[in-house]
């Protein structure tokens, strides 16, 4: 069998390389550093974690990255597997001893007779002969490559900086105050007129809210980042600090809008969100990229009407990074449309996070191994937490002509993502009515439970190969 080859020994490469290899395919892994080094790495290990030591929650009954951690277990992830076994403690959450992990997973790597290492930077598109690859080069692939990626795939395609906006989940927005409706009620593209979720403020609470927001803690950017502020994505609080009318103008003009439960009365401010993922369960605030620090974040956010109970699916941030607007230019097996002998995994395909990370190297793995078998590659269910992502990251985002290809913004794993429930739990174990969040306590674990129990059925006909413990 030809190898594959994979660009980057990260979490998202190293995963894949070993998918492939227990699958019997030979693997080519290709690692720049030490050759060259990112502004983030600070060894040659594979799999170096760049900040925090932490996978997460791995609460598989209440959190959805608790339940990605499960799924990948149970799908023989070597990182999972050596996480598990460098594990140190921290209440709920897996950490790990961060230099013992990596070494563990380079080890691992390196002992498997299916994997071959070559170290040295692929400085441009692969080439034409490797008829199998996977890019799996992470948030600060190197320019060389990037600037390839960016030309063949298309000029929209990768974005070096993430400004995300935070995002809602519909059924904590108070839909007695916010009213839905497209500013002069303008129906577009695949539009309604009601497109948008809106948030009355009398001039009070606007200027309650503005004041919150400048007085505001912001986080740093980092050396290397630089200040990447372009047009069209200045965070919140830098347009807030330009004067006390700029809101109201930008982002929060209330122009166009007629508050459905008060109609004579006209918002002062008005906060739009708009539908975030083709299954509506979640809502993005538009034009709230922001900088401030999460923990002041959800208080900021809860000040404006309508939002005071809002659960938030992700916060905002302003990053460097590097992917694709996946949606538009991969297929639903994380291909690159334009060439299709090239496979995404990891960061760059638009996801966050170590661990989401890992879990799209190791679909990219399964998905080369089957193609390299000539079977058809498995794609689990959408109810499942990989099956969520992926559907997230390849299609089951909304592209909104307004907001252009920049809307497809980088996401964790969170149950938002996942296709609702028919019916939504009312009652507990013994019968007793459930109340405020006990009914969303009740939906995450009947969402969790689905997902590993449709993971199961899935695998065992779709990734049923013996799970090899990591050495
Ligand atoms: P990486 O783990 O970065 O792996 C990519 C690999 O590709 C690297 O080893 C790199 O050297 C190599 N490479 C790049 N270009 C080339 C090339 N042309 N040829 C050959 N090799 C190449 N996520 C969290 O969950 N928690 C955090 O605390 C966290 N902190 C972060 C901090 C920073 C500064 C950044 C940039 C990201 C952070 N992330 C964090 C996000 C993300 O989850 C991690 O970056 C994660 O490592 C991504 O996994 P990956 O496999 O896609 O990329």
């Amino acid at each position: 069998i030809r190898p594959v080859h994979i660009v980057g020994g990260g979490l998202a490469g190293c995963e894949a390389a070993w998918q492939l290899a227990r699958r019997g395919v030979p693997v080519v892994l290709h690692e720049m550093r030490p050759t060259r080094g990112t502004d983030a790495h600070k060894t040659d290990s594979l799999a170096e974690l760049v900040c925090s030591n932490s996978f997460r929650s791995d609460d598989a009954q209440n959190n959805a990255v608790g339940v990605l951690h499960a799924e990948m277990r149970r799908l023989g992830s070597l990182i999972m597997s050596c996480a598990d076994s460098h594990q140190i403690p921290a209440g709920g959450a897996l950490a790990v001893d961060r230099e013992g992990f990596a070494e563990a997973v380079t080890a691992a790597i390196a002992a498997h007779p299916g994997i071959a290492v070559e170290r040295g930077e692929i400085a441009g598109l692969p080439p034409q002969d490797w008829d199998s690859v996977i890019v799996a080069t992470g948030p600060l692939t190197s320019p060389a490559l990037a600037e390839a990626i960016r030309a063949r795939a298309d000029e929209q395609a990768l974005a070096f900086f993430d400004a995300i906006a935070p995002i809602v989940h519909f059924d904590s927005i108070d839909m007695d105050v916010c009213w839905f409706q497209s500013r002069y009620d303008k129906v577009g593209p695949g539009g309604t007129g009601a497109d948008y979720i809106n948030c009355p403020m009398d001039k009070e609470q606007y200027e309650a809210f503005v004041a919150a927001l400048i007085a505001s803690d912001t986080v740093p950017f980092r050396e290397f980042e630089n200040t990447p502020y372009f047009d069209g994505c200045l965070p919140i609080e830098v347009m807030a600090a330009r004067g006390p009318e700029t809101l109201r103008h930008g982002p929060m003009k209330p122009m166009g809008l007629t508050n459905a439960h008060n109609p004579t009365v006209k918002a002062y401010a008005v906060v739009q969100l708009r539908q975030d993922n083709a299954l509506g369960t979640l809502y993005n605030m538009v034009g709230f990229q922001t900088k401030t620090r999460h923990g002041e974040q959800v208080k900021l956010f809860r000040m404006i009407p309508g939002l005071e109970k809002a659960e938030f699916a992700r916060l905002g941030g302003l990053h460097r990074n590097t992917y694709l607007n996946s949606p538009r230019v991969l297929d639903a097996t994380l291909r690159l449309k334009a060439e299709p002998r090239l496979r995404f995994a990891g960061q760059i395909t638009g996801c966050e996070g170590y661990v989401e990370s890992a879990a799209m190297g190791l679909m990219a793995g399964l998905f080369a191994a089957a193609e390299r078998r000539g079977e058809a590659p498995p794609l689990p269910p959408s109810t499942t937490a990989h099956g969520a992502l992926i559907n997230h990251i390849t299609g089951g985002h909304i592209e909104s002509v307004e907001a252009g290809p920049r809307s497809f913004q980088p996401m964790n794993i969170n149950f938002g993502l996942f296709p609702p429930l028919d019916t939504a739990p009312t009652r507990d174990a013994e019968g007793n009515r459930l109340r405020g969040s006990q009914k969303t306590v009740a939906k995450k674990q009947v969402l969790a439970a689905r997902a590993l129990a449709d993971l199961d059925a899935w695998a065992k006909t779709h990734a049923d190969e013996p799970n090899e413990a990591a050495a």
